[in-house]
Protein backbone atom coordinates (compact mmCIF):
# COMPACT_ATOMS: atom_id res chain seq x y z
CA UNK A 1 0.00 0.00 0.00
CA UNK A 2 1.30 3.26 -0.32
CA UNK A 3 1.37 6.49 2.48
CA UNK A 4 1.08 9.77 3.34
CA UNK A 5 3.19 11.21 5.40
CA UNK A 6 2.08 14.58 6.75
CA UNK A 7 5.50 16.38 8.17
CA UNK A 8 4.86 16.74 12.00
CA UNK A 9 6.50 19.53 13.87
CA UNK A 10 8.56 17.05 15.82
CA UNK A 11 10.14 15.48 13.21
CA UNK A 12 10.58 18.16 10.60
CA UNK A 13 14.00 19.18 12.10
CA UNK A 14 15.31 15.65 11.52
CA UNK A 15 13.64 14.37 8.30
CA UNK A 16 10.04 12.68 8.01
CA UNK A 17 9.35 9.01 7.53
CA UNK A 18 7.17 7.18 5.59
CA UNK A 19 5.89 5.03 8.59
CA UNK A 20 5.08 8.09 10.37
CA UNK A 21 1.63 9.24 11.28
CA UNK A 22 -0.68 12.17 10.25
CA UNK A 23 -0.12 16.09 10.95
CA UNK A 24 0.53 19.25 9.73
CA UNK A 25 3.51 21.44 9.51
CA UNK A 26 3.60 24.06 12.30
CA UNK A 27 4.83 25.85 9.46
CA UNK A 28 2.33 25.46 6.94
CA UNK A 29 -0.41 26.52 9.56
CA UNK A 30 0.74 29.83 10.33
CA UNK A 31 2.68 29.87 6.87
CA UNK A 32 6.47 31.29 6.66
CA UNK A 33 7.52 34.70 6.08
CA UNK A 34 8.08 34.75 2.14
CA UNK A 35 7.14 37.66 0.39
CA UNK A 36 8.24 40.95 1.53
CA UNK A 37 5.29 42.68 0.32
CA UNK A 38 1.68 40.83 -0.80
CA UNK A 39 2.33 38.75 -3.83
CA UNK A 40 5.43 39.33 -4.17
CA UNK A 41 8.20 37.59 -4.32
CA UNK A 42 12.73 37.57 -4.54
CA UNK A 43 14.10 33.91 -5.62
CA UNK A 44 18.17 34.31 -5.14
CA UNK A 45 20.49 32.43 -7.45
CA UNK A 46 24.30 31.26 -6.00
CA UNK A 47 25.98 29.79 -8.84
CA UNK A 48 25.12 31.73 -12.22
CA UNK A 49 26.37 29.29 -14.86
CA UNK A 50 24.83 27.42 -16.93
CA UNK A 51 22.25 25.95 -14.48
CA UNK A 52 21.82 29.11 -12.55
CA UNK A 53 21.36 31.31 -15.29
CA UNK A 54 19.15 29.17 -17.21
CA UNK A 55 16.91 28.97 -14.62
CA UNK A 56 16.71 33.08 -13.87
CA UNK A 57 16.12 33.08 -17.74
CA UNK A 58 13.50 30.14 -17.04
CA UNK A 59 11.67 32.16 -13.91
CA UNK A 60 11.73 35.58 -15.89
CA UNK A 61 10.13 33.87 -18.96
CA UNK A 62 7.21 32.11 -16.79
CA UNK A 63 7.06 35.21 -14.13
CA UNK A 64 7.44 33.00 -11.27
CA UNK A 65 9.39 35.29 -8.96
CA UNK A 66 8.93 39.33 -9.16
CA UNK A 67 12.59 39.58 -8.46
CA UNK A 68 15.95 37.35 -9.45
CA UNK A 69 19.16 38.33 -7.94
CA UNK A 70 22.15 36.46 -9.25
CA UNK A 71 25.37 35.73 -7.55
CA UNK A 72 28.39 34.09 -8.99
CA UNK A 73 31.88 33.62 -7.17
CA UNK A 74 32.99 35.29 -10.76
CA UNK A 75 30.51 38.87 -10.42
CA UNK A 76 31.39 40.01 -14.17
CA UNK A 77 29.54 36.73 -15.54
CA UNK A 78 26.61 36.93 -12.96
CA UNK A 79 26.58 40.73 -14.56
CA UNK A 80 26.53 39.62 -17.33
CA UNK A 81 23.85 37.23 -17.41
CA UNK A 82 21.39 39.47 -15.50
CA UNK A 83 21.68 41.89 -17.87
CA UNK A 84 21.24 39.82 -21.18
CA UNK A 85 18.41 37.80 -19.40
CA UNK A 86 16.88 41.28 -17.89
CA UNK A 87 16.58 42.43 -21.65
CA UNK A 88 14.21 39.66 -22.41
CA UNK A 89 11.86 40.27 -19.42
CA UNK A 90 10.05 42.83 -21.32
CA UNK A 91 8.79 39.86 -23.36
CA UNK A 92 7.64 37.75 -21.18
CA UNK A 93 6.95 39.09 -17.91
CA UNK A 94 6.94 41.70 -15.04
CA UNK A 95 10.33 40.26 -13.08
CA UNK A 96 13.22 42.56 -12.21
CA UNK A 97 16.55 40.67 -12.89
CA UNK A 98 19.74 41.75 -11.27
CA UNK A 99 23.41 40.73 -9.91
CA UNK A 100 23.74 41.29 -6.90
CA UNK A 101 25.76 40.45 -3.64
CA UNK A 102 25.02 38.49 -0.62
CA UNK A 103 23.40 40.97 1.19
CA UNK A 104 21.29 41.93 -1.45
CA UNK A 105 19.45 38.30 -1.19
CA UNK A 106 18.10 39.75 2.13
CA UNK A 107 14.33 38.86 2.05
CA UNK A 108 14.73 36.01 -0.59
CA UNK A 109 11.72 33.51 -0.51
CA UNK A 110 13.91 31.47 -2.07
CA UNK A 111 17.43 30.42 -2.95
CA UNK A 112 18.37 28.62 -5.83
CA UNK A 113 22.23 26.72 -5.10
CA UNK A 114 23.64 25.81 -8.55
CA UNK A 115 27.22 26.43 -7.35
CA UNK A 116 30.02 24.28 -7.60
CA UNK A 117 31.02 21.77 -10.71
CA UNK A 118 29.51 20.73 -13.71
CA UNK A 119 29.77 17.39 -14.70
CA UNK A 120 32.60 16.46 -17.08
CA UNK A 121 32.25 13.97 -19.71
CA UNK A 122 32.35 9.87 -18.59
CA UNK A 123 32.55 11.79 -14.89
CA UNK A 124 29.37 10.87 -12.53
CA UNK A 125 27.69 12.92 -10.59
CA UNK A 126 29.11 11.24 -7.11
CA UNK A 127 32.74 12.22 -8.41
CA UNK A 128 31.78 15.55 -7.82
CA UNK A 129 30.88 15.42 -3.89
CA UNK A 130 33.94 16.18 -2.54
CA UNK A 131 34.25 19.25 -4.83
CA UNK A 132 31.24 20.76 -4.07
CA UNK A 133 30.84 19.84 -0.41
CA UNK A 134 33.41 22.29 -0.21
CA UNK A 135 32.07 25.12 -2.11
CA UNK A 136 28.90 24.30 -0.09
CA UNK A 137 30.05 25.30 3.48
CA UNK A 138 31.11 28.89 2.32
CA UNK A 139 27.63 29.24 0.12
CA UNK A 140 25.78 28.00 2.61
CA UNK A 141 26.95 29.89 5.53
CA UNK A 142 26.46 33.17 3.77
CA UNK A 143 23.02 32.51 2.73
CA UNK A 144 21.81 31.66 6.33
CA UNK A 145 23.65 34.93 7.53
CA UNK A 146 21.15 37.11 5.00
CA UNK A 147 18.13 35.05 4.43
CA UNK A 148 17.65 32.38 7.02
CA UNK A 149 14.05 32.63 6.11
CA UNK A 150 14.63 31.01 2.80
CA UNK A 151 13.50 28.00 1.37
CA UNK A 152 17.02 26.76 0.12
CA UNK A 153 16.42 24.93 -3.37
CA UNK A 154 19.88 22.72 -4.33
CA UNK A 155 20.64 21.68 -8.02
CA UNK A 156 24.39 21.12 -7.55
CA UNK A 157 25.02 17.49 -8.21
CA UNK A 158 25.17 14.93 -6.71
CA UNK A 159 22.14 16.70 -5.47
CA UNK A 160 20.96 14.24 -2.84
CA UNK A 161 23.72 14.54 -0.84
CA UNK A 162 24.43 18.27 -1.37
CA UNK A 163 21.02 18.22 0.04
CA UNK A 164 21.32 16.24 3.13
CA UNK A 165 24.35 18.46 3.33
CA UNK A 166 23.00 22.15 2.81
CA UNK A 167 20.37 20.86 5.57
CA UNK A 168 23.41 19.69 8.01
CA UNK A 169 25.12 23.20 7.82
CA UNK A 170 22.04 25.23 7.43
CA UNK A 171 20.20 23.46 10.61
CA UNK A 172 17.02 24.03 8.50
CA UNK A 173 14.18 21.24 9.33
CA UNK A 174 13.95 19.27 6.52
CA UNK A 175 11.12 20.49 4.85
CA UNK A 176 12.50 23.61 3.77
CA UNK A 177 15.62 22.06 2.12
CA UNK A 178 14.16 20.84 -1.20
CA UNK A 179 16.78 19.22 -3.27
CA UNK A 180 15.60 19.02 -7.23
CA UNK A 181 16.12 15.38 -7.18
CA UNK A 182 14.67 13.46 -10.13
CA UNK A 183 12.24 16.15 -10.93
CA UNK A 184 14.21 15.85 -14.33
CA UNK A 185 14.26 12.24 -14.34
CA UNK A 186 10.53 11.90 -13.99
CA UNK A 187 10.23 14.58 -16.85
CA UNK A 188 12.45 12.56 -18.63
CA UNK A 189 10.44 9.42 -18.25
CA UNK A 190 6.81 11.08 -18.68
CA UNK A 191 8.05 12.30 -21.78
CA UNK A 192 9.30 9.16 -23.32
CA UNK A 193 6.10 7.19 -22.14
CA UNK A 194 3.74 10.24 -23.44
CA UNK A 195 5.69 9.77 -26.89
CA UNK A 196 5.16 5.99 -27.12
CA UNK A 197 1.81 5.82 -26.51
CA UNK A 198 0.84 9.11 -28.22
CA UNK A 199 -0.58 11.14 -25.55
CA UNK A 200 0.84 14.49 -23.98
CA UNK A 201 3.61 13.86 -21.23
CA UNK A 202 1.16 16.39 -19.08
CA UNK A 203 -1.34 13.52 -18.96
CA UNK A 204 1.39 10.83 -17.94
CA UNK A 205 1.61 10.37 -13.96
CA UNK A 206 4.33 8.56 -13.55
CA UNK A 207 7.24 9.25 -11.05
CA UNK A 208 11.34 8.57 -10.95
CA UNK A 209 12.25 7.68 -7.32
CA UNK A 210 15.56 7.45 -5.21
CA UNK A 211 18.83 9.08 -6.46
CA UNK A 212 18.97 11.45 -9.33
CA UNK A 213 21.80 9.28 -10.62
CA UNK A 214 22.34 6.06 -11.84
CA UNK A 215 20.89 4.05 -9.03
CA UNK A 216 17.15 5.76 -9.50
CA UNK A 217 14.04 3.81 -9.78
CA UNK A 218 11.83 4.20 -12.43
CA UNK A 219 7.84 3.29 -11.08
CA UNK A 220 6.46 1.72 -13.55
CA UNK A 221 4.24 -0.46 -11.98
CA UNK A 222 1.89 2.46 -10.35
CA UNK A 223 2.57 4.90 -13.77
CA UNK A 224 -1.00 5.88 -15.48
CA UNK A 225 -1.94 7.45 -18.52
CA UNK A 226 -5.05 10.16 -17.99
CA UNK A 227 -6.48 7.67 -15.24
CA UNK A 228 -5.44 4.38 -16.46
CA UNK A 229 -3.02 2.15 -15.84
CA UNK A 230 0.12 2.52 -18.63
CA UNK A 231 0.08 -1.33 -19.59
CA UNK A 232 -4.00 -1.58 -20.16
CA UNK A 233 -3.87 2.05 -21.33
CA UNK A 234 -0.76 0.51 -24.05
CA UNK A 235 -2.88 -2.12 -24.62
CA UNK A 236 -5.82 0.10 -25.84
CA UNK A 237 -4.19 2.02 -28.07
CA UNK A 238 -1.81 -0.82 -29.43
CA UNK A 239 1.13 -0.03 -28.29
CA UNK A 240 2.29 -2.45 -25.75
CA UNK A 241 5.06 -1.82 -23.42
CA UNK A 242 6.96 -4.79 -24.58
CA UNK A 243 10.47 -5.32 -22.63
CA UNK A 244 12.25 -3.91 -25.58
CA UNK A 245 10.37 -0.94 -24.86
CA UNK A 246 10.74 -1.06 -21.29
CA UNK A 247 14.64 -1.31 -21.67
CA UNK A 248 14.55 1.67 -23.88
CA UNK A 249 12.65 4.07 -21.97
CA UNK A 250 14.63 2.87 -18.53
CA UNK A 251 17.76 3.61 -20.49
CA UNK A 252 16.92 6.85 -22.55
CA UNK A 253 15.66 8.15 -19.18
CA UNK A 254 18.50 6.93 -16.53
CA UNK A 255 21.30 7.87 -18.98
CA UNK A 256 20.01 10.89 -20.64
CA UNK A 257 22.85 13.39 -19.01
CA UNK A 258 25.44 11.21 -20.32
CA UNK A 259 24.14 11.13 -23.86
CA UNK A 260 23.73 15.33 -22.86
CA UNK A 261 26.86 15.86 -21.83
CA UNK A 262 28.48 14.27 -24.74
CA UNK A 263 27.02 16.26 -27.26
CA UNK A 264 27.33 19.62 -25.54
CA UNK A 265 29.35 19.63 -22.04
CA UNK A 266 26.41 19.94 -19.79
CA UNK A 267 22.59 20.01 -19.11
CA UNK A 268 20.75 23.08 -18.23
CA UNK A 269 17.50 23.72 -20.16
CA UNK A 270 15.76 20.93 -18.64
CA UNK A 271 16.79 21.12 -14.67
CA UNK A 272 16.18 24.71 -15.24
CA UNK A 273 12.43 24.78 -16.17
CA UNK A 274 12.43 21.71 -12.98
CA UNK A 275 13.43 24.60 -10.61
CA UNK A 276 10.82 27.24 -11.76
CA UNK A 277 8.45 24.40 -11.91
CA UNK A 278 9.47 23.89 -7.84
CA UNK A 279 9.56 27.85 -7.26
CA UNK A 280 6.41 28.62 -8.97
CA UNK A 281 4.81 25.61 -6.56
CA UNK A 282 5.94 26.95 -3.88
CA UNK A 283 5.21 30.71 -4.58
CA UNK A 284 1.82 30.17 -5.27
CA UNK A 285 1.47 27.39 -2.25
CA UNK A 286 0.11 25.30 -4.88
CA UNK A 287 0.47 21.69 -2.69
CA UNK A 288 1.64 20.80 -5.83
CA UNK A 289 2.73 16.80 -5.89
CA UNK A 290 6.42 17.16 -7.28
CA UNK A 291 9.00 14.62 -7.21
CA UNK A 292 12.02 15.98 -5.16
CA UNK A 293 14.47 15.31 -2.53
CA UNK A 294 14.74 16.27 1.16
CA UNK A 295 16.02 14.04 4.02
CA UNK A 296 13.26 11.58 5.12
CA UNK A 297 13.75 9.41 8.36
CA UNK A 298 13.00 6.27 7.08
CA UNK A 299 12.94 5.14 3.35
CA UNK A 300 12.78 1.32 2.90
CA UNK A 301 14.44 0.77 6.06
CA UNK A 302 17.62 3.25 5.52
CA UNK A 303 17.52 5.77 8.22
CA UNK A 304 18.13 9.84 7.32
CA UNK A 305 18.11 9.91 3.64
CA UNK A 306 17.94 12.57 1.36
CA UNK A 307 16.18 11.08 -1.91
CA UNK A 308 13.25 11.63 -4.29
CA UNK A 309 9.86 10.46 -4.03
CA UNK A 310 6.53 12.50 -4.79
CA UNK A 311 5.93 14.97 -2.09
CA UNK A 312 3.48 17.69 -1.81
CA UNK A 313 5.55 21.44 -2.11
CA UNK A 314 3.82 24.62 -1.39
CA UNK A 315 4.58 28.20 0.07
CA UNK A 316 6.18 26.14 3.33
CA UNK A 317 8.22 23.59 1.33
CA UNK A 318 7.27 19.86 1.21
CA UNK A 319 4.75 18.87 3.49
CA UNK A 320 3.99 15.65 2.79
CA UNK A 321 6.14 13.00 1.31
CA UNK A 322 3.62 10.49 -0.97
CA UNK A 323 5.05 6.68 -1.07
CA UNK A 324 3.78 4.92 -3.88
CA UNK A 325 2.74 1.31 -4.37
CA UNK A 326 5.65 -0.12 -5.36
CA UNK A 327 6.04 -3.70 -6.76
CA UNK A 328 9.11 -6.14 -4.94
CA UNK A 329 11.63 -5.16 -7.56
CA UNK A 330 11.11 -1.59 -7.27
CA UNK A 331 10.88 -2.08 -3.21
CA UNK A 332 14.11 -3.66 -3.79
CA UNK A 333 15.67 -1.33 -5.89
CA UNK A 334 14.54 1.78 -4.12
CA UNK A 335 16.44 0.50 -0.71
CA UNK A 336 19.69 -0.09 -2.77
CA UNK A 337 19.61 3.37 -3.81
CA UNK A 338 18.79 4.76 -0.64
CA UNK A 339 21.52 2.32 1.02
CA UNK A 340 23.95 4.04 -1.38
CA UNK A 341 22.76 7.61 -0.85
CA UNK A 342 23.43 7.05 2.70
CA UNK A 343 27.07 5.76 2.67
CA UNK A 344 27.74 8.11 0.23
CA UNK A 345 26.42 10.82 2.96
CA UNK A 346 28.20 9.08 5.18
CA UNK A 347 31.66 9.46 3.47
CA UNK A 348 32.11 12.82 3.60
CA UNK A 349 33.75 14.70 5.94
CA UNK A 350 31.55 17.81 7.02
P1 LIG B 1 28.91 25.82 -14.28
O1 LIG B 1 30.34 25.48 -14.07
O2 LIG B 1 28.48 26.38 -15.58
O3 LIG B 1 28.43 26.85 -13.12
C1 LIG B 1 28.80 26.73 -11.80
C2 LIG B 1 28.97 28.12 -11.27
O4 LIG B 1 29.20 28.05 -9.86
C3 LIG B 1 30.18 28.84 -11.89
O5 LIG B 1 29.75 30.01 -12.54
C4 LIG B 1 31.08 29.13 -10.69
O6 LIG B 1 31.77 30.37 -10.79
C5 LIG B 1 30.06 29.13 -9.55
N1 LIG B 1 30.68 28.93 -8.26
C6 LIG B 1 31.62 28.02 -7.90
N2 LIG B 1 31.92 28.18 -6.62
C7 LIG B 1 31.18 29.19 -6.15
C8 LIG B 1 31.05 29.82 -4.90
N3 LIG B 1 31.77 29.42 -3.85
N4 LIG B 1 30.17 30.83 -4.78
C9 LIG B 1 29.43 31.25 -5.83
N5 LIG B 1 29.51 30.68 -7.04
C10 LIG B 1 30.37 29.68 -7.19
O7 LIG B 1 28.09 24.49 -13.94
P2 LIG B 1 26.55 24.21 -14.31
O8 LIG B 1 26.49 23.48 -15.59
O9 LIG B 1 25.80 25.47 -14.14
O10 LIG B 1 26.18 23.17 -13.16
C11 LIG B 1 26.04 23.62 -11.82
C12 LIG B 1 25.70 22.43 -10.92
O11 LIG B 1 24.41 21.93 -11.28
C13 LIG B 1 26.66 21.25 -11.11
O12 LIG B 1 26.91 20.65 -9.86
C14 LIG B 1 25.90 20.31 -12.01
O13 LIG B 1 26.32 18.97 -11.90
C15 LIG B 1 24.49 20.52 -11.48
N6 LIG B 1 23.40 20.08 -12.34
C16 LIG B 1 22.32 19.56 -11.71
C17 LIG B 1 21.26 19.09 -12.46
C18 LIG B 1 20.08 18.49 -11.72
O14 LIG B 1 19.22 17.84 -12.31
N7 LIG B 1 20.01 18.68 -10.41
C19 LIG B 1 21.27 19.18 -13.85
C20 LIG B 1 22.38 19.73 -14.46
C21 LIG B 1 23.45 20.18 -13.70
Amino acid sequence: MGQVTRCEPEVAKRGRSFGGRGGVCAESKRGIHLYGEEGRMKVGIVGTGMVGSAAAYALGMRGVASEVVLLDRDPALAEAHALDIAHAMPFASGTTVANGDYDSLRDAGVVIIAAGVAQRPGETRVDLLGRNAVVFREVIGEIMRVCPEAILLVASNPVDIMTQITTEISGLPAHRVIGSGTILDTARFRNLLGAHLGVSPRSIHGYVLGEHGDSQVLAWSCALAGATPIAAFAAQVGAPITEAVRVRIDDQTRNAAYRIVSGKGSTYYGIAAGLARIVGAIRQDEQAVLSVSTVTADVEGVRDVALSVPRVVGRAGVTADLFPNLDIGEHAALHRSATLLRGLFESVAL
